[in-house]
């Protein structure tokens, strides 16, 4: 069996699913199909949300009308019968409803969370009813039925197995399902989602639940690209990655991947292939174990990093100083990225600023502490990029303009890292791909 997930623009337009019909039927192997809100749809959500954070009910209202508009002509393009039609309507109308009804109550985090699961539950049923339309045998599984996370709020891969399963075992002679993305229940079984851009996410928890052959990720582009395609003029499509250097292309920030959709693949071993929806035959990327080559191979570049100063002239020699740091950002569950050190002081990055304040007082109480906010990492990617002839060199000629304010290298033989402030980051993008890549 093998999952096929299609992202916002696979599906955002009544031709595109006639177009992912075709795709997920075309040589009648075992599929579960997994599908992002229609494009543009989260992001409204998120926007009527920040509305009723702003007790900015008109905007909501607003929002939620257009929104509406939308999805009523989407439906008369995309079915033909009255029938189909009809039922539709009834599905778009039941959600709408409860959009217009979040906005007489007071928002609270999980009516929020409620408020972003509407666009993958309108998409999958819209979609569904297109399959019916077009004949096609399959079954909606609802993602909230399996898709679940653990009290630390991570994906629960053996309680997801389990719960699968129990659930396509209930359709014996079913060939195709359809899921949302992005959407699950947490620990207390309220409604939660894996954060924008989560429907890659699903599709590689499914993969690795259900140990399917392959995990397609379809989307408007031919594979992981070189560089940025939003930033940089020139860009080329990469054939092949390791999971190890996938994952860290999407966790510092290639956009395509959701920064960490790779582990469950790579735990069980599946393969993940970048596909274009819109030129299904170009041949995208493939990630799996091997690398198929050594040397630089993507840059990426990750937005809104805080850099964190620590200085102490007591660190010298003082053993267990760097535990006391860290001990601090564990305790208010802030993740580092990026670290480097001297005798009397260590910087480190992080990109969740939720604690800062908090993680500012308790390190001013071991150390002097100094922050820089809008800063960028960018990553340098390639298996054993140390082989690279001369790489430190030649990067750092090509981006001499630069003023870098932290490297990290060494860390991994596949990645160089470097913080730069977020003004330069287009140019450095644009140096690099000069420098590394002659494009
Ligand atoms: P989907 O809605 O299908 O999930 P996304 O918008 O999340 O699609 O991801 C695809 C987009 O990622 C591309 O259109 C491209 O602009 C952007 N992107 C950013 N970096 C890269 C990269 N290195 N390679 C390919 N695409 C990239
Ligand atoms: N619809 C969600 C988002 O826009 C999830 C996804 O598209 O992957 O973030
Ligand atoms: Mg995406």
């Amino acid at each position: 069996m093998r999952v096929m997930k299609f992202g916002g623009t696979s599906v955002g337009k009544p031709e595109r699913m006639h177009q992912v019909s075709q795709l997920i039927t075309r040589d009648g192997e075992p599929t579960i199909v997994v599908l992002s809100a229609l494009s543009g749809t989260t992001n409204t959500l998120v926007e009527i949300s920040n509305c009723l954070a702003a007790a900015n009910k008109q905007g909501a209202t607003e929002k939620t009308e257009a929104l509406e508009k939308h999805y009523r002509q989407f439906i008369l393009d995309l079915l033909k019968s009255d029938t189909l039609r009809e039922k539709a309507n009834n599905i778009i109308e039941e959600h709408f409803e409860f959009l217009r009804i979040t906005q007489r109550i007071s928002l609270s985090d999980a009516l929020n969370k409620d408020i972003l699961a509407q666009g993958e539950l309108m998409s999958t049923k819209l979609f569904s009813l297109y399959l019916e339309q077009e004949n096609i045998e399959h079954a909606l599984i609802p993602a909230l039925d399996f898709m679940r996370l653990d009290a630390n709020e991570e994906p629960d891969l053996a309680l997801i197995q389990e719960k699968i399963q129990g659930v396509l075992v209930q359709h014996p002679t079913k060939k195709l399902f359809v899921t949302q993305g992005y959407i699950c229940r947490n620990a207390k079984g309220e409604v939660d989602n894996l954060k924008r851009g989560g429907s890659d996410y699903t599709a590689s928890l499914i993969a690795a639940a259900i140990k399917a052959t392959v995990c397609e990720i379809w989307t408007d582009i031919d594979g992981m690209h070189n560089n940025d395609p939003r930033v940089v003029e020139k860009t080329v499509a990469i054939e092949q990655l390791s999971f190890d250097e996938a994952a860290e292309l999407a966790y510092f920030g290639a956009k395509i991947l959701h920064p960490t959709c790779i582990w469950p693949a790579q735990q069980e071993n599946i393969p993940v292939k970048l596909l274009n929806t819109m030129q299904p035959t170009a041949a995208g990327t493939v990630i799996k174990k091997e690398a198929g080559s050594v040397g630089v191979k993507a840059v990426a570049a990750k937005d809104g990093i805080i850099a964190v100063k620590i200085k102490s002239s007591r660190m010298l020699l003082a053993y267990g100083f760097l535990r006391k740091i860290f001990e601090v950002f564990e305790k208010y569950k802030t993740p580092i990225d990026m670290i480097t050190t001297s005798e009397v002081a260590v910087s480190v990055t992080i990109d969740n600023d939720d604690h800062l304040a908090e993680i500012m007082e308790e390190l001013s109480n071991i150390a002097s502490v100094e922050v820089e906010k809008d800063q960028t990492i960018v990553s340098i990617v390639g298996n054993e990029i140390a082989k690279t002839d001369a790489i430190l060199k030649k990067l750092f000629d090509a981006i001499d303009e630069i003023p870098v304010t932290m490297v990290s290298y060494g860390g991994s033989p596949h990645n160089i890292s470097l913080l730069i402030p977020s003004t330069y980051k287009v140019k450095t993008l644009q140096l690099v791909n000069k420098g590394l890549f002659n494009l």
